[in-house]
This record gives C-alpha cells, structure tokens and sequence, in this order.
C-alpha cells in the first residue's frame, strides 16, 4: 500500500511537472512579451506611435497633427505649443 502511494505521488508529480512544463511553453510562444507590452509604453521608432511633445499623450502617426516639423495629437496641442 506505501509503495503505491509513492508511485501514486510520483505519477501526479511527474505528470503536474509536464503539465506545467508545457503551459509555461505555449504560454511564451503565444504571448512572448505581453508582459513586456502591459510595462513599456508603445515604441516611438516602430513608425506607427510617437508621442504629443505637448500633453504627453501616445497617438498613431496617422492621425497625428504635422505642424514645423512636429507631430501633435490634435489640433489644441499644436496650437498651445506655438504660443
Ligand atoms: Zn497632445
């Protein structure tokens, strides 16, 4: 009976070891810097975000305000910089 339960725990063990072993794998291989992601804010030389000089706000460069050179998020920022 003590021997079972040894294999039994050994069973579950080596079981739980893989089990973990391979959610921590697909884990990474799907979402290989989510955390990273969630932490850093989004990168400026990527092209498609920069930052307000004014309010400090991330925006697409799409739909940013180009204005001497600068890019702002909205016509306000651009006007509050000129001033
Ligand atoms: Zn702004």
């Amino acid at each position: 009976m003590v021997k079972f339960l040894i294999f039994l725990g050994l069973f579950f063990g080596t079981i739980y070891f893989f089990y973990y072993k391979i959610k921590t794998f697909f884990e990474k291989s799907l979402f290989p810097h989510e955390e990273k992601k969630s932490n850093i804010p989004p990168k400026v030389n990527k092209g498609e975000m920069v930052k307000c000089p004014v309010c400090g706000t991330y925006f697409p460069v799409e739909t940013g305000v180009k204005a001497k050179g600068k890019l702002y998020c909205s016509k306000e920022c651009m006007e509050k910089d000129g001033q």
